[in-house]
This record gives structure tokens, C-alpha cells and sequence, in this order.
């Protein structure tokens, strides 16, 4: 397995180059794990935008989804990039079934807006290292797309002939998010040789991190392992139901991020803050004493 070979398949500029003969070594560290590393870098081609929203036109990448679950424009290209997916599935007459034909994906680094790409192309190749294995799983007309812990719930459908899908839900986005952007900051962090602290979902990110301080060993392997082949039953033999309340104060959280990201005044900034500290006043004391609960009476047994 060499790095080499990728640039030479996809003819990678000598800059992007250079960048993932520095980062590739550091993220096989990270992931301890270089087939899954390289995999996912050999399949998923690396493609720099100088606009996002008609780059992914071009690369037919916002494809057969319905328009509700695609943002606009605009927020599509004030973004820094992303681990694109635009997942094909048909109808199989003679089973009867809907099923996965093509799984189509790129990693997108937008020029407009970032100057420095390393630590976004580290980013967006965490998410698609973790998205890799058993990426998709068809159940009757619900088609999940697994991202780590996230998972983007589809209904499928038949229309005129072509399979639509229609986003659900995507349990899981916030915490996923902020353990990738820890991941960006570790292993920015080895390749640069600075303390690197990411600007980007910092809330959610201070939230995610307080599930470190229950002290379990192993935890940050059972996390990783949930994350790279997308099974959590490690994770509910420790928490239980409690670890999906966990994940759903995340998803909350993240959403608050989110808002506060959009706000075009301090005072806009200042409310989300105030809505988002309400929240967490509440929820998270009853959270976490769900998760002492398990947690003591797991200790009993
Ligand atoms: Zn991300």
C-alpha cells in the first residue's frame, strides 16, 4: 500500500501531493488501521472547487435526492468542503427490492473559502475512512447511510421509473461531527507539530468531550470501533439506552451550533447562546445521572 499510487491514479497536482504524502502517515497512526486509510483515499477521488454548488453539479453529485434535503446555494458554498455521497439504488422486479447500484463519492475542498486546505482535507478524509465499511444497508424501501456514528436514514421510492430518496433523519450527526473534529485536530496536530485547535463546532464539541470523563477504560476504542464498522453494541452493553440520549443532546446541540454559525448579529448570536444554555442546563444533568445509573449498576453485576 502506497500513497504514490493514489496520486498517480487520480493525477493529483504536485501541492495536493505533497499533502498526502505528509498526512497519510499520520492518519494511519490515527486510525491504526492503513487498509481502511487507504481504501477509502484509492476510491474516493480529492477535488478542489472554486465554487462548491456548481462543482457538485458538474460532478452530478447532488443527484436523485429530493430538493428539500439539499441546502441551498448559497450555504453550499460557504462551506469548506465536504465528503460528498450521492448513493444510486434501483428496484429489483424479480426480488423485488430496492438495493444499492451505485455508490458514487468525492472529497470536495473549497478554494473560495479555505486558504489552508490540510486540516479540512484531513477533516473530510476522517469522515470518509470511517464511513467506509458496510457503508449502506437496505430494509425494505429504508436505505441507511452510515458516517461514523451517524447514520442518514432514506425512503425510497419509485418515480416515473427512477428510484428517489427522500431524507428522513440523520441521528447521530452532532456527535459524529465533533469526534471528526477532534480527529482533525489530533492528527493536524502531529503532521504540523503545533497545539492545533479547530474554530469550527466548538459548543457541540465541549459537549461531545464530557463523555470522557466518566473514566471507562477503552472507551475511546469502543467509540472508535462504533464509528469504523458501524456496529455501537459495545457501546449499549456500557450505556444502554442512556448512550442514544447522549446522542440525541448532541444532535440538539449540534443544530444550536449550527444557528449560531448562521447568526448575522452579535445579538442574534447572543440569543442562540442563551436558547442553547437553557437546554443544556436542563438536559444534561438528567443525561448524565442516566448514565451514572447504567453505569453503577453495571458495577453491581
Ligand atoms: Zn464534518
Amino acid at each position: 500500500m502506497n500513497v504514490n499510487s493514489i496520486i498517480e491514479k487520480y493525477g493529483y497536482n504536485e501541492e495536493l501531493a505533497s499533502n498526502l504524502r505528509n498526512i497519510y502517515p499520520y492518519l494511519v497512526s490515527y486510525f491504526k488501521d492503513e487498509q481502511a486509510v487507504f481504501n477509502a483515499l484509492n476510491n474516493i477521488p480529492i477535488v478542489f472547487c472554486e465554487d462548491l454548488y456548481d462543482c457538485l453539479v458538474e460532478h452530478d453529485m447532488l443527484g436523485a435526492l429530493d430538493e428539500g434535503a439539499i441546502a441551498s446555494p448559497d450555504v453550499i458554498r460557504d462551506a469548506f468542503g465536504g465528503h460528498i455521497t450521492n448513493p444510486q439504488f434501483k428496484y429489483n422486479v424479480e426480488s423485488n427490492s430496492f438495493e444499492l447500484a451505485e455508490s458514487r463519492q468525492m472529497i470536495a475542498l473549497n478554494t473560495k473559502t479555505i486558504t489552508d486546505f490540510e486540516p479540512t482535507l484531513i477533516h473530510e478524509i476522517c469522515h470518509a475512512v470511517k464511513s467506509y465499511n458496510n457503508q449502506y444497508k437496505v430494509d425494505g424501501n429504508i436505505a441507511t447511510e452510515y458516517s461514523g456514528l451517524a447514520r442518514r436514514n432514506y425512503s425510497l421510492s419509485v418515480e416515473n421509473g427512477v428510484v428517489k430518496r427522500n431524507l428522513i433523519d440523520e441521528p447521530g450527526i452532532g456527535f459524529e461531527e465533533a469526534l471528526t473534529e477532534l480527529a482533525e485536530e489530533r492528527v493536524y496536530s502531529m503532521v504540523s507539530g503545533i497545539d492545533y485547535h479547530s474554530a469550527n463546532y466548538n459548543i457541540t464539541k465541549e459537549v461531545a468531550k464530557r463523555i470522557f470523563n466518566y473514566g471507562i477504560d477503552d472507551l475511546q476504542n469502543m467509540i472508535f470501533e462504533a464509528q469504523m464498522y458501524h456496529d455501537n453494541s459495545k457501546l449499549e452493553a456500557v450505556f444502554g439506552d442512556s448512550f442514544y440520549e447522549y446522542i440525541n443532546m448532541l444532535d440538539k446541540v449540534y443544530g444550536y451550533n449550527i444557528d449560531y454559525n448562521d447568526c448575522e448579529t452579535k445579538m442574534d448570536q447572543v440569543n442562540v447562546l442563551r436558547t442553547y444554555e437553557s437546554y443544556i442546563e436542563n438536559q444534561y444533568p438528567l443525561v448524565d445521572q442516566m448514565i451514572r445509573n447504567k453505569l453503577s449498576s453495571n458495577m453491581d453485576m
